[in-house]
């Protein structure tokens, strides 16, 4: 297991890097404003590892990270 996140090689389902975690799924920036108004939804709960070429869901990153960044990432207050 790594000890640190690489997080440049985690993406959102359509290869964004400017993905959020929030406390029960993922966010991306890039998708919300690219299809803004289409039936795609910009919430998440998998990530792409471009590393792998594999994705991972979020409860299994969890257990990978097992330190648990993705929650307290952006939240600001818990
Ligand atoms: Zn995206």
């Amino acid at each position: 297991m790594d000890d640190e996140i690489d997080r440049w090689k985690w993406v959102c389902p359509r290869g964004h890097r400017s993905w959020e975690a929030t406390n029960h799924h993922f966010w991306c920036a890039e998708c919300a404003r690219t299809y803004a108004g289409d039936d795609y939804d910009p919430d998440f709960e998998a990530l792409h590892n471009l590393a792998t070429d594999e994705t991972v869901h979020r409860d299994d990153l969890r257990l990978l990270t097992r330190v648990g960044p993705y929650d307290t990432l952006r939240e600001g207050s818990a």
